[in-house]
């Protein structure tokens, strides 16, 4: 099944999600997320899962989170429609308790895929989760707004706006972070996709 993901187009792919039954979250579920945006774009988010209204619409970020997304994106000029929106999971863990390894496992290669065929030139991880992807055993209150270059893409770590929401301190982290991306953006369009670099590397300029 992971080959078989790995050769699907985009449409097929998230189809293949919708009707998933790789881990026990699909049982729980009402409607899988499989992710929403431009097929082309440059920017993805990827943050941990879907909550109670994203479960109830199939769509990523639509409760307070989402909408707190949204502010953050339109105070850097962009709307939500320019940019891909996914989860590490694409099923509600029920209760909104934390993904499982075998969880994040089994649905790995559907983001694996997503990226792929998107092939977006920034990453924004929201939350742990999403950030240990890149960058495992790393601590997201130190690494947070810093952009990092994993092959041809640069990743940035920030904080899930969920969290970030009701604790001022945080909300303002989120807030600054999020006005570096004009800049991390401008500086992944200037990487070639030929570009080796294979390990993360943090770049000086951010
Ligand atoms: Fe499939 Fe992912 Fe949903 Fe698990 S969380 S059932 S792997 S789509």
């Amino acid at each position: 099944m992971t080959s078989e993901i790995s050769q699907m187009n985009l449409e097929q792919l998230l189809e293949a999600i919708r009707t998933c039954t790789r881990c026990a979250l699909h049982s729980g579920r009402t409607l899988a997320v499989p992710g929403e945006g431009p097929a082309n774009a440059t920017i993805m988010f990827i943050g941990e899962g879907p909550g109670f209204h994203e479960d109830r619409q199939g769509r990523p970020f639509v409760g307070s989170a989402g909408k707190f997304l949204e502010e953050l994106l339109a105070s850097i000029g962009l709307q939500r429609e320019q940019v891909y929106i996914t989860n590490v999971v694409k099923c509600r863990p029920p209760g909104n308790r934390d993904p499982l390894p075998n969880e994040l496992e089994a649905c790995r290669p559907y983001l694996d895929r997503q990226i792929e065929l998107i092939g977006p030139k920034v990453i924004v991880t929201l939350g742990r989760y999403s950030m240990a992807r890149y960058f495992p055993g790393q601590s997201i209150s130190r690494i947070h707004g810093q952009a990092r270059q994993v092959g041809g893409v640069l990743v940035v770590p920030m904080l899930h706006p969920a969290a970030a929401l009701h604790q001022p301190q945080w909300k303002a982290t989120i807030e600054m972070d999020f006005k570096k991306l004009p800049a991390i953006i401008a500086q992944a369009e200037r990487l070639s996709p030929a570009e080796p670099p294979p390990s993360p590397q943090q770049l000086s300029l951010f």
